[in-house]
This record gives structure tokens, sequence and C-alpha cells, in this order.
């Protein structure tokens, strides 16, 4: 009976015809009274889930969500389609507040959007107290996971709500869930007696592409020129600087870039944010803070001129590309001094060794992905617990990588670092490392004598290029590591095997540089 109650709602509340894959089962679930646990990926509707159960259960749905930039946007999106919605956050002024809880008591509320700090003041769980609730709602439940990229604090007082409500249905909602997550995300909610549904994480129109950084602005200019004119699409930057800088050298060469930070003035984030949402195509560059809860079907591509922190995030973000449907591309152009840099974040980090080791084996499970020889849905696809066969589509797969016998260029990179490691004080990075494999006299070099150092010159059959990819890739072995402000290259234990114990390593021939940048350097 309720199945026709939720299919009547969603035609004629929502417009559409018919649910989902995986949609169906959830609603019918939570509307009979279960609690769930729902992973599902971004753009899956997950947001349907709860809301359609809030129309048909009688009293309001409570939607805890930290996405407090969006909740106006939300519940006006409701509002237009004749749903009673409301918000309760710290953006508010107490008028607004006052009248909303008015309404709550009142049974005139169908959804209501709280963010997590609220549960944590005692007025507002007596406010609750005192209306019907129909259901809570958790969204973006990874953020109780302190394994998780995002934690927040406030989401463990989330457990409570099943004492204070024991009759109340939960739905806890989440696009990134990996084993760890998933499990930690059920204990930490008191979820474990909830049935859970994970949907497949395979987004087979989005074509992965991971290519090495040279001069990303450019490449990033050709990839929109020859593959997406007129597409929108979103541009990752790590910092607001590349932000501006990207959106100012895209819109120089005629393509409509937007920049989006949290150092723009609210009313420009505004407007930029509604033209991207808006107009065609247009091109928003931006921070991670851009892009959470953002319904826009046609992004044709995601562009990360940056390494991702971490595959979660990497997928989350990617995500956003293609929610209709139809071909879209996750391009991400990566460097060795990616690695350095977030490795120096990490160091200088706040927070105990913990949270450095956690915050490391993201990046380090980031950098597997780039390095990969296998397909990359494959991989990410694994990463989730899921399993994929090559999917036909991705870089890997539709070129895929060579790999050579590295283990003695392996061996000469890490006796380097040995080497200098004897010269106490020093600290070098790769770009010395390189110079000495390659022989080159610099200042720097002679300087410091390394030009009589045994291995002076010894790589000189690999070009620069090549040995960086060298790096890179004993780096997402785990075979070196980066230490420092400086981007120290350092052993890890495992080098030795490959120094003195007879390991191999296999790495993948790096690709050629393209005819036109090989042109412009002989000239
Ligand atoms: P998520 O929260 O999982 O990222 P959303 O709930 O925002 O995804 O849904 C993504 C898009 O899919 C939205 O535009 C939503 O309206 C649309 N959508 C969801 N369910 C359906 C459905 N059954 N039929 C058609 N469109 C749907
Ligand atoms: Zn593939």
């Amino acid at each position: 009976m309720s199945s026709t109650e939720a299919l009547e709602v969603l035609s004629k509340v929502f417009g559409y015809e018919s649910f989902r894959e995986g949609q169906q089962e959830i609603i019918d679930h939570v509307v009979g009274g279960g609690d769930a646990l729902v992973l599902m990926p971004t753009g899956g509707g997950k947001s349907l889930c709860y809301q359609i159960p809030a129309l048909v259960r009688p009293g309001t749905g409570v939607v805890i969500s930290p996405l407090i930039a969006l909740m106006q946007d939300q519940v006006d999106a409701l509002r237009a389609l004749g749903v009673r919605a409301g918000f309760l956050n710290s953006t508010q002024d107490p008028d607004e507040r006052r009248m909303v809880e008015a309404e709550f008591v009142a049974g005139e509320i169908d959804l209501l959007y709280l963010a997590p700090e609220r549960l944590r003041v005692e007025s507002t769980l007596r406010l609750l107290d005192r209306g019907t609730i129909a259901l809570f709602a958790i969204d973006e439940a990874h953020c109780v996971s302190q394994w998780g990229h995002d934690f927040r604090p406030d989401y463990l007082a989330l457990s409570a709500l099943s004492e204070r409500w024991p009759d109340v249905p939960r739905i806890a909602l989440t696009a990134t869930a990996t084993k760890a997550t998933h499990a930690e995300i059920a204990s930490r909610l008191r979820l474990e007696q909830a049935r859970h549904f994970v949907a497949s994480f395979d987004r087979p129109n989005i074509q992965y592409r991971i290519v090495p950084k040279r001069e990303p602005k450019k490449q990033l200019l050709d990839l929109l020129r020859t593959e997406h004119a007129g597409d929108a699409g979103i541009v990752y930057c790590l910092s607001r600087r590349s932000v501006e800088d990207t959106a100012d050298f895209l819109v120089k060469n005629g393509i409509e870039a937007l920049p989006y930070h949290a150092g723009l003035p609210a009313a420009t984030r505004a407007e930029h944010q509604s033209r991207f949402l808006r107009e065609e195509g247009v091109a928003i560059v931006a921070t991670i803070a851009f892009g959470m809860g953002i319904d826009k079907p046609d992004v044709r591509y995601v562009a990360h001129l940056d390494l991702p922190k971490s595959v979660e995030g990497y997928y989350q973000e990617t995500g956003r590309a293609g929610r209709d449907g139809l071909p879209s591309t996750a391009w991400l152009a990566y460097g060795l001094q990616d690695v350095v840099q977030q490795r120096k974040l990490i160091d200088g980090s706040e927070g105990d060794d913990a949270h450095r080791r956690r915050v490391s084996a993201h990046l380090d499970a980031m950098l597997a992905l780039c390095e990969s020889v296998d397909c990359r849905r494959a991989q990410l696809l694994a990463y989730f617990g899921q399993s994929g066969s090559p999917c036909g589509n991705c870089d890997t797969c539709l070129t895929p990588p060579e790999s050579w016998d590295g283990t003695v260029a392996a061996q000469k990179l890490l006796s380097t670092v040995v080497r200098l490691r004897r010269e106490r004080r020093q600290k070098f990075g790769a770009g010395q490392i390189v110079d000495i494999l390659l022989g080159r006299k610099t200042a720097k070099v002679i300087q410091h004598d390394h030009d009589t150092l045994s291995v002076f010159g010894v790589g000189a059959d690999l070009t620069e290029h090549e040995w960086r990819g060298v790096v890179r890739q004993l780096l997402a072995k785990g075979l070196l590591a980066v230490e420092g402000d400086y981007g120290t290259l350092v052993l890890t234990e495992d080098a030795d095997e490959v120094l003195y114990r007879g390991r191999k390593v296999p790495l993948r021939t790096e690709p050629k540089r393209p005819a036109k940048a090989a042109k412009a350097a002989k000239a």
C-alpha cells in the first residue's frame, strides 16, 4: 500500500515517472518505520529516499545536514514544488527562527533541515519533543567517521537520537564509504541493526583520465578546446591563488570561466554559482569548497589541476560530472610537486600522529590510483569494496600503459638518496637528485661536490621527465617518502628490498610529450 502512495508522491510532487535503482526499496523500508543506512554515489538520488517517506509518514522529517550554505536553496527548491519546508541554522535571525519553530510545533512543516550543532543545544531537543517527527535523515553521514576525509565532531552527538526517540526511524545517507567508513558510520550512529542499502558506485558514463602535469593550464585549455568546447564544467584547484590565475587564463583564451573560493565576497560567490547553474557552457574554477550539494545534471567535465587529498574526495568531486548519464570526462593532471606539497601540508598540520597517519594513508591511496597500470574504474570500485572488470573507457584501458623493468633505475635513484643522506646536515629534494643522476653540473651540484659522487651521471640513459616519473612511482609504491619543508627524499624500510634483496620494480612508461611541446622545446 505504501508503495503506491510513494509512487504517487514521486509523480505528483516531484514530477518523475519512475524510481531509480534502489530508491523504491529504501523508501518502502523507511515508510514502514525501519532504520536504513544508504550508500549511494553522488547523483544517485539520495534526497528522495528521505523526502518521500517524510511526506508519506505523519509528522515532520528532520534532516540533519552540514551544508548550511545550501539549506536556503534546498528549502526554496522544495517550496517551489509545493512542499512545506524550513530550516534552522546559525545564519538565521531570531525572528525567522521563531517562525520556523512555531510552524514545526503546529505540524505545518514536512521537512525541517537542521545543522548538526543545533542538536547539541538542549532547547532544540526540547523543541523537537514538542512536534511530531516522521523520521530523522542524516545526510552526508560519512562526516561522523574519524577515519573518513570529512570528519565533523558535531556528528558524534547524533548517536543520541536513537535513545531519545527510539521509535522514530532513522536513515543515514552518504556517497562516500569504503568498508572502514561504512562500518564506522553504522557503529557511531547506532545503525548496526538498520538495513544497509549499498548501491553500485560505478559511474559508467564518466571517463577517468589521469595525466602527468607539465603546463597544467595549457593542458587544461587544450582539453576544453578539443573535447569540451561550449560545455559546462568544474575545474578544481588547491589554492585561491591558482583558482584566480586559472580563471584569468581561461578567460583570456576565450573560455567563459568564473572563479569561486571562500575568499571572494559572498555576493560574488552567489552570483558565480547561479550563473554556473543557469547559464550554458560556464566553467567554474573553484577550490573544493565548491560543489557539495550542487545539483547540475549536465556538467560535462570535472578537471583537477592539483592532486585531491583522498580517493573519496576525488570520487565525490568527479561524481559531479554527468549526473544526466551522458558521456563526461574526469580529468586530473598531477605531478611530483603535488606530492611534495601535500606531504608538507601533512607534516605541518595540527593534530596528533594518528591523524597524520590517517591523512597520509589517504594520500598514498590517491597516489596508487594515479600510478596504476590497471583500469582506473576497476581500481576506484575496488577501493569502495566493489568489484568491476576493466571498463574499456578509461585512459589505462584505452591506451594500456607499457611497463618496463625499472629495477636498475630504482637502484640508481635509491642509492643516490642513500649517498646524500650521509651528508647529515644537508637535505635534498627530487630536483637535486635528478640533476646528479643526469650528470648536470649545476651551481648547486658543484657547491656540494656532488659531481664527485660515484652516482654522478649514471642515469644519463633516461630523460629528466622519465626520472621524475620514476620518483613519483617509487613514492606511490612506498619505496621512497618525502619529508619536511624542502621535500627531502628519504628511503622507506621497503627500499632495502630493492637495494639489497633483489626485489624487481616494474614501472609504467611515461607517456611521450605531445608533439607540439616537443617542437617548442627544440626551438
Ligand atoms: P544525491 O543526493 O544522491 O547526489 P540527488 O538526490 O541530488 O542525488 O539527485 C540527483 C538528481 O537526480 C536530482 O536532480 C534529482 O531530482 C534527480 N532524481 C532523483 N531521483 C529521480 C527519479 N526517480 N527520476 C528522475 N530524476 C531523479
Ligand atoms: Zn578502465
